[in-house]
């Protein structure tokens, strides 16, 4: 696996696909710079070995329309101060005028191209528009987790021009890292928290990580299908009665494989999908009509809070109750505080995907776990075990 490292940028140009996809307020200022500043080692790491950088992103879906408040120029300053060097702007992201401002950029410079969705061939992959990308760089790094699981023109076609000056940026590689160490190198016992609304949307990860884990934790809505496929009484939780079947598959195969699968054995049960709602402790399997479980109860997190805190190796992957409402956020922030009291004790924790990461800034667990992953849905697709093509085009 090529990394930066792996290369000297001396007098080299080096294009770098980073992910300044960050939102913007009315004004169009930067309101959450966490993007920018993760590309920053990389970015630094260019400069400093004496080459320039020339940085490509998209902003928004402009959708093959140039559009005015999706330009990445209202970024230029933002960037410039987060990396302490005044970064150029050229309003054009491949052609001349984009050829010329990359050529004429010396060692230790930034240029930022314009949006790179202003054009359809991007999303498209479109083979001759990454072609003209490839003409601005020397080495190709891609360094935006976010967009590696799409086969885009400066994601992955762009690769194929690069054949031996490919290498990952240090986020990405970062990323590939976490994924392996749960995946495939973390130490025993390895464990997985699943939650989220539905069943049907985590089905492929559950499937793939049960040749994984050690233990697997399933919280959050997707309880309620399991409880009632076994012949308990749900009342009004959501459940989908659809996957009723395969939810019962899947505990047989995970008995099959050795995983110990931990359910909910009591939830807070709510008389409506409210934060003021009436609430009662009530045992999973016992839900009366009318209620509907809307997080884990005590005895749950405590045997949760067990298995976690013996755990070497975690995955976190969606909340165990309705976070968002204060009234049904306890679950969650239990099983975030156990993940923090393992990790203090050397357990390595990935969160990543969806709402876990929402979850775990709303709580302020991000500097608590070992790595909150960047990218919602290609983190999704790592987990389903699933080979990015963002990644891929790097490692062929
Ligand atoms: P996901 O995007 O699949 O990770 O789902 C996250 C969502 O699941 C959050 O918005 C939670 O509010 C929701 N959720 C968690 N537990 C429940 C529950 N018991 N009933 C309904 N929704 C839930």
């Amino acid at each position: 696996m090529k990394t930066i490292e792996d290369f000297n940028f001396e007098n080299k140009k080096a294009l770098i696909r980073v992910d300044f996809n960050v939102p913007l307020d009315g004004d169009l200022n930067v309101t959450d710079e966490s993007r920018i500043v993760g590309a920053k080692p990389s970015i630094l790491k260019v400069l400093e070995d004496g080459g320039s950088a020339i940085l490509m992103s998209h902003l928004g879906r402009p959708k093959g329309q140039v559009k005015e408040d999706m330009s990445l120029k209202h970024i230029v300053n933002k960037v410039s101060e987060i990396i302490g060097v005044q970064v150029k702007f050229v309003d054009d992201c491949v052609g001349e005028k984009a050829e010329a401002a990359a050529s004429s950029l010396e060692n230790g410079e930034i240029l930022l191209l314009e949006n790179l969705r202003f054009y359809a061939e991007e999303e498209n992959g479109d083979k001759a528009f990454a072609e003209k990308l490839s003409r601005l760089g020397d080495i190709y790094i891609n360094d935006a987790f976010g967009t590696a699981h799409r086969a885009h023109a400066s994601t992955t076609i762009v690769a194929d021009f690069f054949p031996e000056n490919k290498c990952f940026g240090y986020l990405l590689a970062k990323e590939i890292n976490a994924i392996k160490t749960v995946m495939e190198t973390g130490e025993k016992p390895v464990t997985a928290i699943l939650g989220g609304a539905k069943v049907s949307s985590k089905i492929t990860i559950i499937e793939n990580i049960l040749d994984k884990v050690d233990n697997l934790i399933i919280g959050g809505g997707m309880t309620y299908t399991f409880i009632k496929a076994q012949g308990g009484k749900v009342g009004d939780s959501i459940c989908e009665d659809d996957k009723m079947e395969l939810a019962l598959e899947i505990l047989q195969k995970a008995k099959e494989k050795n995983v110990s699968v931990h359910l909910p054995v009591d939830v807070i049960a709510a008389d409506d999908f409210s934060n003021d709602a009436n609430t009662q402790v009530v045992d999973v399997d016992k839900i009366p009509d009318g209620w509907q479980g809307l997080d884990a109860g005590p005895r749950t997190l405590d045997s949760f809070k067990e298995v976690i805190s013996t755990s070497k190796t975690i995955l976190w992957n969606g909340p165990v109750g309705v976070f968002e409402m204060e009234s049904f956020a306890d679950g969650t922030k239990a099983v975030g505080n156990a993940i923090d009291y393992a990790t203090k004790g050397g357990a390595f924790s990935l969160v990543g995907g969806g709402d876990s990461v929402a979850a775990v800034k709303q709580f302020g667990f991000e500097n608590k776990v070992s790595y909150v992953s960047t990218g919602g849905g290609a983190m999704l697709e790592s987990l389903e075990g699933r080979v990015l093509p963002g990644i891929a085009a790097i490692l062929s």
